[in-house]
């Protein structure tokens, strides 16, 4: 049963939820409120080493900024992508401006960025508005 540790968008409270179980609506252990996995779920800095490098299945991470046009315009796809992989990888989003350090410790100069990471470390990416097809081409990418 492959468990990410998520933090409760509520209380933030650290959960380890076995996304293979999404449909069930996992809730927190902390406060009772429900974690929506079928949609991406935004990560703090300070949650990111545990929910995106030491989660057991494939990570898509946008690194966005609310300011940034086609970061909003690619949000809908994403959600796409979020709802129809649930439970096969996590979609989380990244506010760069809120994460400054992760930004910078992958390099990112450009936004919208997708990143594909599997075991801790990036295998994919794609940068721009590269449409539902990039983003499909990321989420389906299968390493060996
Ligand atoms: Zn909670």
């Amino acid at each position: 049963m492959p468990k990410v540790a998520l933090a409760c968008q509520f209380c933030t409270t650290l959960n380890a939820v076995d996304l293979s179980r999404h449909a069930d609506k996992p809730k927190c252990a902390e406060c009772g409120k429900p974690f929506l996995i079928d949609r991406p779920v935004k990560v703090r800095e300070e949650h990111f080493e545990k929910t995106v490098l030491e989660s057991e299945i494939p990570v898509i991470v946008d690194f966005y900024a609310d300011w940034c046009g086609p970061c909003v315009a690619m949000a809908p796809m994403l959600d796409e992508i979020a709802r129809t992989k649930a439970g096969e990888l996590l979609v989380v989003k990244v506010d760069i401006d809120a994460s400054p350090e992760v930004s910078q410790r992958y390099g990112i100069k450009s936004i919208p960025f997708f990143a594909r990471f599997e075991n801790g470390e990036i295998v994919k990416t794609a940068v721009g508005a590269v449409g539902l097809d990039g983003l499909n081409d990321l989420a389906s990418t299968t390493s060996t």
